[in-house]
């Protein structure tokens, strides 16, 4: 498996998931999204809908409306407890993050046709010592990652079904977004579009356990 090391802490894994298990998580994922239907999250105080729609797994899930950004442990329509997080994403956390304790929350963002996300940093966690690990499914999109200034240089690259990609470390703060998502490159979803699943510890960690203690699992070459 390439592992493309884009700068200390930043690291793409093209193909992570092969093909039967992009097709597994899709149908993990349906499960997900039935027992936690997908909502449209709105912005802090203007209440603007974001244009892309979101679910999500695991003890915490974030939401986003006229209250601000937050994590919290029910779906903010039916008010049950969020479905637990699939095995693959697990494995997934396990193999990837480095980190000795398990995700706490897997936001699912839903990218249909003309869904972008500004460039924003991942700060609403009490936990910067673990890093984001991101996976991809569906049409490949166009990613845009800078470092840790708002405003400072950025570089594009395409994340497609199937790849990872974590920032941890020093590029735990990075800024990133998605610029637009190639429709039908990929036939994973049968009905298109593309579903990102963010995996974060999000409460402060237990002493002992934390990102420079494990992070030589994360960096080094397999
Ligand atoms: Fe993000």
């Amino acid at each position: 498996m390439q592992r493309l090391e884009l700068g200390p802490g930043l690291i793409h894994i093209p193909g992570y998931f092969d093909p039967a298990e992009q097709t597994g998580l899709r149908v993990e994922l349906d499960a997900v999204m039935r027992e936690a239907p997908p909502f449209q999250p709105r912005m802090p105080r203007t209440g603007a809908p974001f244009s892309i729609r979101m679910t999500n797994c695991g003890e915490l899930g974030w939401v986003s409306d006229e209250r601000g950004y937050r994590y919290q442990p029910e779906h903010p329509e039916t008010g049950r407890p969020w479905p637990e997080m699939p095995d693959l994403l697990r494995r997934a956390w396990r193999d990837l993050s480095g980190y000795r304790q398990p995700a706490e929350a897997c936001l699912v963002n839903l990218y249909g046709e003309g869904a972008r996300m500004g460039l924003h940093q991942d700060r609403d966690e009490a936990d910067f010592d673990a890093p984001v690990v991101s996976l991809s499914l569906g049409d490949t999109a166009v990613f845009r990652v800078g470092g840790t200034r708002r405003g400072g240089p950025t570089r594009s690259l395409r994340l497609a079904s199937g790849d990872a990609f974590v920032f941890g470390g020093e590029a735990r703060l990075v800024f990133h977004g998605i610029d637009r998502v190639l429709t039908g490159s990929s036939t994973v979803l049968p009905g298109g579009g593309r579903i990102n699943c963010t995996l974060r510890r999000v409460t402060a960690p237990a002493s002992g356990a934390g990102w420079r203690h494990a992070s030589a699992a994360f960096l080094a070459p397999p």
